[in-house]
C-alpha cells in the first residue's frame, strides 16, 4: 500500500537528514516512514502510492482555501511569466502591505520576509533595538521557528522529538530568554517582578498551536496586554499560524487584544514562502532603510508568493469563519461521540478552523497537560486512520486545519474512519 513511498525514504535518508527537510514531515512519532506526495487538490492529498486521503494538515496550516486553488494557481501562473524576482519593488507588495494592514487591527506598517522563523527573529530584533532591553519572555511548548533565541522549551518537531534545548544555541543567548507555562498569570507575574526592566518582548501564539492546540484561557491574553504595557516590554502575537486562521482580522480581532507587534506566515504565502512582521509605525519605521536596526532579504516579497498570498486573502471573507466554524462544530461534536462509544477519553481544543485533540481526559491548558496525551495511542490511530483515508498532521503536537475546501461530507467521511480506526487499535 505504500511500497513507493517507503522506496522514495529509503532514498532520501541517503541524501538528507532523516530524509526531509524539515523535522515534523518525518513521521518519527507516528510510523517508520513518512508518506511521499504526488499532488493534491481542494481537500485531497495523494501519495505517490496512489492513496488518496481528507487532508488536516493542510502543509502545516498555509491551505486555507485547499490545495491547488484554481485562482490561485493561475494568480501565481501570470506571476512567473512576468518574471521570478526583480530585487526592486513592485506594485504588488504595497498592495498585500495595504490588504495586510486594512485586516490585522494592530499593524500600521509591515515588512514581508520568507518564512515565519524570519519574521520572529527579526521582530524580536526589532523590540530589543527599540526597548534597549536584551532579555525576551517566552511560553513553554510555544513555537517561533528555528531561530537561537527562540529554541529553548519550543513546541512543534522539537516537542514531537522531545528535545526540550537544541544543542548549538550559545549560552550567552540562551540565558537571555526567560520561558513560563502557558495560561499561568502567577509564573508571568513572577518572571515580571524579578526581571521586568530587561524584558524587552514577550513573544507569544495568542492561540498555542505548537504542543497541539491551546487555546487562551479567559482573560490571559488581557493579563499579558497589561503586565507588558506596565512594564515597558512589548507584546509581540506570533500570529503565524492563527493569522487569517482564527478569524478574519486574526487572533487578535478574535479576542479583541492588541499587541505592538505581529508576526504572520502559512496563510499570507497562500502556500508560497512567506513571512511578515508588522505593527506601531512609531515601531516599525526603526526598520532599516527607515531606521537603523537592520533586516533584509533577496526575495522578500518576492511576486509569486505575493500573488498567491492576495489570491488567497481576497477570497476570504468573514462568512468563510463561520462556514469554518460550523464544520468544526460537526466534527468536534463527532470525534467526542466516536471516543465515547468506544469508552476513551478525548479532549477538544478549538479557536476557529484550528483543532485540537489530546487523548486524555484534560482539560488540557498548557505543555504539561498537552503531555499527559496517550502518545502510544496516538501512533497507533494515526497509522489505523492513514489506512482509512484521513491524513492527520503527523504529531500529537500539531493542530489539524480545515480549509473552505472540506466538506460536510469529509467530515462524515473522517468521523466514520475514526470510529473504524478506533475499532480497529482497540481490537473492538
Ligand atoms: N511561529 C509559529 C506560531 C509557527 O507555527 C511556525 C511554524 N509552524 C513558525 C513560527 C515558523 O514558521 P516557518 O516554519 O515558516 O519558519
Amino acid at each position: 500500500m505504500y511500497d513507493k513511498s517507503k522506496a522514495l525514504y529509503k532514498e532520501a535518508v541517503e541524501v538528507m537528514p532523516g530524509g526531509v527537510n524539515s523535522p515534523a514531515r518525518a513521521f518519527k512519532s507516528v510510523g517508520d516512514h513518512p508518506l511521499f506526495i504526488d499532488h493534491a487538490k481542494g481537500s485531497k492529498l495523494y501519495d505517490v502510492d496512489g492513496n488518496e486521503y481528507i487532508d488536516y494538515s493542510l502543509s502545516f496550516g498555509p491551505l486555507i482555501l485547499g490545495h491547488a486553488n484554481d485562482k490561485v494557481v493561475q494568480a501565481v501562473q501570470e506571476a512567473a511569466a512576468k518574471g521570478t524576482s526583480f530585487g526592486a519593488p513592485t506594485e504588488l507588495e504595497t498592495k498585500m502591505a495595504e490588504l495586510v494592514i486594512e485586516r490585522v487591527p494592530s499593524i500600521e506598517m509591515v515588512r514581508m520576509v520568507s518564512s515565519g522563523t524570519e519574521a520572529t527573529l527579526a521582530a524580536l530584533r526589532l523590540a530589543r533595538g527599540y526597548t534597549g532591553r536584551e532579555k525576551i519572555l517566552k511560553f513553554e511548548g510555544c513555537y517561533h521557528g528555528h531561530s537561537d533565541s527562540l529554541l529553548i522549551k519550543a513546541g512543534s518537531g522539537v516537542a514531537t522529538l522531545g528535545l526540550p534545548d537544541s544543542p548549538g544555541v550559545p549560552e550567552g543567548t540562551a540565558k537571555n530568554t526567560i520561558t513560563v507555562p502557558y495560561n499561568d498569570q502567577e509564573s508571568l507575574k513572577e518572571a515580571f517582578e524579578k526581571f521586568g526592566d530587561d524584558i524587552a518582548a514577550v513573544i507569544m501564539e495568542p492561540v498555542a498551536g505548537n504542543m497541539g492546540v491551546v487555546p487562551p484561557l479567559d482573560g490571559y491574553l488581557q493579563f499579558v496586554r497589561d503586565i507588558t504595557e506596565e512594564n515597558g516590554t512589548l507584546l509581540i502575537f506570533d500570529e503565524v499560524m492563527t493569522g487569517f486562521r482564527v478569524g478574519y482580522n486574526c487572533a487578535q480581532g478574535y479576542f479583541g487584544i492588541t499587541p505592538d507587534l505581529t508576526c504572520l506566515g502559512k496563510v499570507i504565502g497562500g502556500g508560497l514562502p512567506v513571512g511578515a512582521y508588522g505593527g506601531r509605525k512609531d515601531i516599525m519605521e526603526n526598520i532599516a532603510p527607515s531606521g537603523d536596526i537592520y533586516q533584509a532579504g533577496t526575495l522578500s516579497g518576492n511576486p509569486l508568493a505575493m500573488s498567491a498570498g492576495l489570491e488567497t486573502l481576497k477570497q476570504l471573507s468573514p462568512e468563510s469563519y463561520e462556514d469554518f466554524n460550523a464544520l468544526a462544530d460537526e466534527l468536534e461534536k463527532g470525534l467526542k461521540e466516536v471516543f465515547a462509544k468506544h469508552d476513551k477519553p478525548i479532549t477538544v481544543n478549538r479557536a476557529g478552523s484550528m483543532i485540537g485533540f489530546f487523548l486524555t481526559e484534560g482539560p488540557v491548558v498548557d505543555f504539561d497537560s498537552a503531555n499527559t496525551s496517550d502518545l502510544e495511542l496516538f501512533r497507533n490511530m494515526y497509522q489505523a486512520l492513514l489506512n482509512e483515508g484521513v491524513y492527520l498532521p503527523p504529531s500529537q503536537f500539531e493542530g489539524m486545519f480545515l480549509s473552505t475546501a472540506h466538506t460536510k461530507e469529509d467530515i462524515e467521511t473522517t468521523i466514520r474512519a475514526f470510529d473504524s480506526a478506533l475499532s480497529k487499535v482497540s481490537g473492538k
